[in-house]
């Protein structure tokens, strides 16, 4: 088995972002991009926030990513990372799902992250057509418009104060009775006049044939709060704002630690943790690196880490950072 200086896992913004560096500095990258390839950014229609292009649609921008670092020599495999075995820092091993086994002398791991879905059949015939699960990216084409958000967290209540920049009435509808978000983000949220909450409310169907019109609402049984004529709401746009899974399930069991949702923790992340009283664990990092994971030689960018700010942008500027520091712990392990 040839040793690699460095494998990317993950073929979204993240990874290629830390490819084209990793590759201009001559490390000759493998990038086991996933299958199918490409992450969040695939399933996206405009994308108009990353500077330099206008707009641009989603998948297209991932492919152009992924013709630069090609261009710059990175190499590829469609494949998924099956198993990992990080216990030797100076062999560190992946198995595919093809079988196939690789090891390197550092690994970047750039997974990214899922948005969950509701699952129904509306939602993702019309998802890229009013449906979203982000508002920072999606809330600009919603200007003077009425539009939901579904779910109670941390999440949904970010998503609907970016929407009142831009939609005239934003809607909130949430399973329970409470939110599970912090009391500081609740209290935005609930602080707005364009913001209104439908408690005990879950969304059946989405409506309309090529774009969202409306959506079909079902109540909990013991919902008290809310009164709704019927069961329609009239909305032009729907975010998610549900959760997200981070892709790192190939990483259970290993020494590379994760928080309780999955999310990977990293050297500077689990710095700003600790700061803000997010944790209480005991990690040991070597803080000469940022972008560190708990196993030596490992690596990790990207929404698999992030799960505040996962835009396209930022996930392509924390992989081009990682690989910075991949380039660094290279040079120090031939020092
Ligand atoms: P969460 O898991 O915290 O919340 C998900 C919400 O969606 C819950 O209210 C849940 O309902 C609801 N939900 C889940 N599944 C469904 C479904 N099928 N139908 C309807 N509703 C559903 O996810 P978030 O993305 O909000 O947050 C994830 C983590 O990221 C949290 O730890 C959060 O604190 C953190 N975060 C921090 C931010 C910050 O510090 N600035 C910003 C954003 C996130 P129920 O309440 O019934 O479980």
């Amino acid at each position: 088995m040839q040793k690699e200086k460095v494998i990317i896992i993950g073929g979204g913004p993240s990874g290629l972002g830390a490819a084209i560096y990793n590759a201009r500095a001559f490390l000759n990258p493998l990038v086991i991009a996933g299958a199918p390839p490409g992450g969040q950014l695939t399933l996206t229609s405009e994308v108009e926030n990353y500077p330099g292009i206008t707009s641009i649609l989603g998948p297209e921008l991932v492919q152009q990513m992924r013709d630069h670092a090609t261009h710059f020599g990175t190499r590829f495999v469609d494949d998924n990372v099956k198993e990992v075995d990080f216990s030797d820092p100076k062999n560190l091993k992946l198995k595919l799902s093809s079988g196939d086994e690789y090891s390197a002398e550092s690994i970047l791991i750039a997974t990214g992250a899922s948005a969950k879905w509701l699952g129904i059949e509306s939602e993702t015939r019309l998802r890229g057509r009013g449906v979203s699960a982000c508002a920072t990216c999606d809330g600009f084409f919603f200007k003077d418009k009425v539009v939901a958000v579904i779910g109670g967290g941390d999440t949904a209540m970010e998503e609907a104060a970016t929407l009142t920049r831009f939609a005239k009435k934003v809607f909130i509808l949430h399973r329970k009775e409470e939110f599970k978000a912090s009391q500081i983000m609740q209290k935005r949220v609930m602080d707005s006049d364009k913001i209104e909450v439908l408690w005990g409310t879950e969304v059946a169907e989405v409506l309309g044939e090529n774009k969202v019109e409306g959506v079909k609402l079902s109540f909990a049984t013991n919902a008290s709060k809310t009164k709704v004529d019927g069961d329609v709401l009239a909305v032009d746009g729907l975010f998610l704002a549900i959760g997200h899974n981070p892709n790192t399930q190939f990483l259970t069991g290993s020494n590379v630690e994760l928080n309780e949702k999955g999310y990977i923790t990293t050297s500077a992340w689990y710095a700003w943790e600790k700061a803000q009283g997010k944790t209480t664990k005991q990690l040991d990092f070597d803080m000469s690196w940022q972008y560190a994971t708990t196993a030596r030689g490992v690596f990790a960018a990207g929404d698999c880490v992030d799960y505040i700010f996962r835009q396209g942008i930022t996930a392509t500027g924390m992989g081009a950072a990682a690989s910075l520091e991949v380039e660094r712990y290279l040079a120090a392990l031939s020092e």
